[in-house]
C-alpha cells in the first residue's frame, strides 16, 4: 500500500511514514494511492472476529506491520467494555454505536490509543530523532492524545486548548494529565486562534532550527494513522447488526455522524468505497452550519461568524478532513484539489464544479441548533430511556428530520461520540431545566436521576491533583515549547 498526496498525486509515501509526518509537505493530506477492496466474503469473516482483531484486519489492509494484534489488543485494552464499541438497539431511532468507552471518553480514543504505537514503529523514519507532537485542541483531541502519547518513549507532546472553549470536565481532564513527557498550556482566544497558531510556530524556520533535535509531527485528524482506525468501527457496526440479526450481509445500512473536522465521517464513506454495504452518509453539524451550506450549495464557505455551541468539539469552520473528500470529488485530480484549498486559504472560500456536486449523492447533511440540540438530549431520555451526550444529539436531530424528509427505511446506526458525562452541566439542565455548576456535583445528581453510574474516568478527576495551571497569549506558544523541550 502507497499513499499519495491529495495535492500531489505523484508524491508517494509508505503509511507508516506518512504517520510521522501527519501532513504532506506541498500541504496536502495523505490518502491511500487506491482503495483496498473488501468484498462480501471478507465481510463475513469478521463475524466472529473480538474488536481488536477486526480492527486490525482492517488496519492490516493499510499497514504492514507484524504484531498488528498485539497493537490492537493492547491499544483497546484500556476500554471499560469488552465490546469496546457496543451497538445498541433503540427501537425507532435505530441504532447507536458507542465509540466513547475509551480512557478519555471520547470517540478520539479509538485513533489515539493507536496512533502512539504505529508511531514507535515507524521510529527508523525519524533517523534517531525524538517525536515532539504539537496539537491544539477543541477539547477532546487534547486529551486523547495526551492519554496515548503519556510516557511513551521516544515522544513529547505539547497540547494547547482555548481558554474558554472547553468544558469544565475536558478542562480538568488536560490540566491533571500523568506523564514525564506532557505539557499542557491555555491559550487566550477560540479554538481557530489556537489552531492557526499551531500551524504557525508548525512552518516557522526559526521554530524549527530551535527545535531541531525533534522531528515534528501532530495528533491531529489529518494524520493517517488516525484514518485507518476509524474505518475499522464503521465494519464493526455492520458486522454486529449482522451478529444480531439485524441485517444480512450486503443489506445497505445509513451512518449518521456528529461531524466537525470531518473524520469520522470520511472514514464512513471510505468504507463505502472499499465496499462496505452503506446507503448514505448523513452530516449533522452544530450552528456553525458550514458542512450542511457546503452540501447544499457546492459551495463551502468559512467567512462566517463563529459560535459556542453546547457540543464544543463541533465548534470549527475549517473542516481539514474535507479536502479528502474533495480529493474523490474531483476524481484524484490533485491539481483542481490543491486550487480549490488554495482558494480557500487566500479567499475562505470556494466551489465545487457541477460535476462534483453530482458526487455528493452519498450524503445527506443537516444541522441541529442550539436549542434542539439540547431538546434533543431530553427527548430521547424521555422516549428511549437513553442518556446521550449533545454532539450525539446533535446527529440524533438530523436523523430524525433526515426521516421525516426522505422517508428513507434503511437501518442507520447513528455514531456517538462522547460520553454526556463529559458535558455533564448542559446534559442535566436539558433533563432536569436546573443548573448545576459544580461538575461532580452535576455528575452525581445526573447519576441519580438516570441510574447511570457515574464513569470511573470522571470520578478519578475530583481528587486529581492540577499539573498545568498556565494562560499564555498566542505569540508564547513558540517559547513555551521551546523552554519545554529545552
Ligand atoms: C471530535 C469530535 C467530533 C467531531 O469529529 P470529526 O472527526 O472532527 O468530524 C464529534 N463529537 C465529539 C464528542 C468529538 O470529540
Amino acid at each position: 500500500m502507497e499513499l499519495i498526496s491529495t495535492r500531489n498525486s505523484d508524491l508517494t509515501i509508505t503509511p507508516l511514514e506518512a504517520v510521522i509526518q501527519g501532513l504532506a509537505p506541498d500541504g496536502g493530506l495523505y490518502v491511500p494511492g487506491v482503495f483496498p477492496v473488501t468484498d462480501s466474503g471478507f465481510i463475513d469473516s469478521l463475524k466472529d472476529l473480538s474488536y481488536p482483531e477486526l480492527a486490525s484486519r482492517i488496519i492490516g489492509l493499510f499497514f504492514d506491520i507484524d504484531d498488528l494484534n498485539d497493537i490492537m489488543s493492547e491499544a483497546y485494552s484500556s476500554f471499560d467494555t469488552e465490546e469496546v464499541a457496543p451497538v445498541k438497539d433503540l427501537g425507532s431511532m435505530g441504532y447507536v454505536m458507542e465509540l466513547y468507552h475509551g480512557p478519555t471518553l471520547a470517540f478520539k480514543d479509538m485513533a489515539l490509543q493507536v496512533l502512539p504505537r504505529l508511531m514507535s514503529r515507524a521510529r527508523k523514519y525519524t533517523k534517531g530523532k525524538d517525536i515532539l507532537i504539537l496539537t491544539a485542541t477543541s477539547g477532546d483531541t487534547g486529551k486523547a492524545a495526551l492519554e496515548g502519547f503519556a510516557d511513551v518513549e521516544g515522544t513529547k507532546i505539547v497540547v494547547f486548548f482555548p481558554n474558554d472553549g472547553v468544558s469544565d470536565m475536558q478542562k480538568l481532564q488536560m490540566v491533571t494529565q500523568q506523564g514525564k513527557n506532557v505539557l499542557v498550556s491555555s491559550v487566550n482566544g477560540n479554538f481557530d486562534d489556537a489552531q492557526s497558531a499551531v500551524k504557525q510556530v508548525f512552518s516557522s524556520d526559526s521554530f524549527r532550527s530551535k527545535a531541531k533535535g525533534y522531528r515534528l509531527s501532530s495528533a491531529n485528524s489529518i494524520n493517517f494513522g488516525r484514518l485507518a482506525p476509524q474505518i475499522a468501527y464503521y465494519y464493526h457496526a455492520y458486522v454486529s447488526l449482522i451478529r444480531k440479526g439485524m441485517i444480512s450481509n450486503g443489506d445497505r445500512v445509513n451512518f449518521t455522524v456528529p461531524t466537525g473536522n470531518f473524520g469520522n465521517i470520511l472514514a464512513g464513506y471510505y468504507a463505502k468505497r472499499m465496499g462496505l454495504p452503506v446507503n448514505r452518509l448523513i452530516c449533522a453539524s452544530n450552528r456553525n452550519r458550514v458542512l450542511t451550506d457546503f452540501f447544499m450549495t457546492g459551495e463551502y464557505d468559512s467567512r462566517r461568524e463563529f459560535f459556542k455551541t453546547p457540543s464544543p468539539s463541533m465548534d470549527i469552520l475549517i473542516s481539514s478532513n474535507l479536502e479528502r473528500l474533495i480529493f474523490e470529488l474531483t476524481e484524484r485530480d490533485s491539481g483542481l484539489t490543491a486550487s480549490l484549498m488554495h482558494d480557500l486559504s487566500s479567499s475562505g472560500h470556494y466551489e465545487i464544479t457541477n460535476s462534483m456536486k453530482e458526487r455528493l449523492k452519498d450524503f445527506y447533511a443537516g444541522f441541529t441548533d442550539n436549542g434542539a440540540c439540547l431538546d434533543t438530549v431530553s427527548r430521547i431520555f424521555k422516549e428511549y430511556s437513553y442518556l446521550t451526550d449533545p454532539h450525539t444529539a446533535v446527529a440524533m436531530n438530523v436523523y430524525s428530520e433526515y426521516m421525516k424528509e426522505t422517508g428513507d427505511k434503511a437501518p442507520n446506526v447513528t455514531v456517538s461520540t462522547a460520553s454526556p458525562f463529559k458535558f455533564v452541566t448542559d446534559v442535566y439542565a436539558s433533563l432536569t431545566k436546573e443548573h448545576i455548576s459544580e461538575p461532580f456535583r452535576a455528575a452525581i445528581e445526573l447519576s441519580s436521576f438516570t441510574g447511570i453510574p457515574v464513569p470511573v474516568q470522571i470520578m478519578r478527576l475530583k481528587d486529581a491533583k492540577i499539573r498545568f495551571n498556565n494562560v499564555i497569549n498566542k505569540d508564547e506558544m513558540e517559547k513555551t515549547i521551546l523552554d519545554f523541550i529545552r
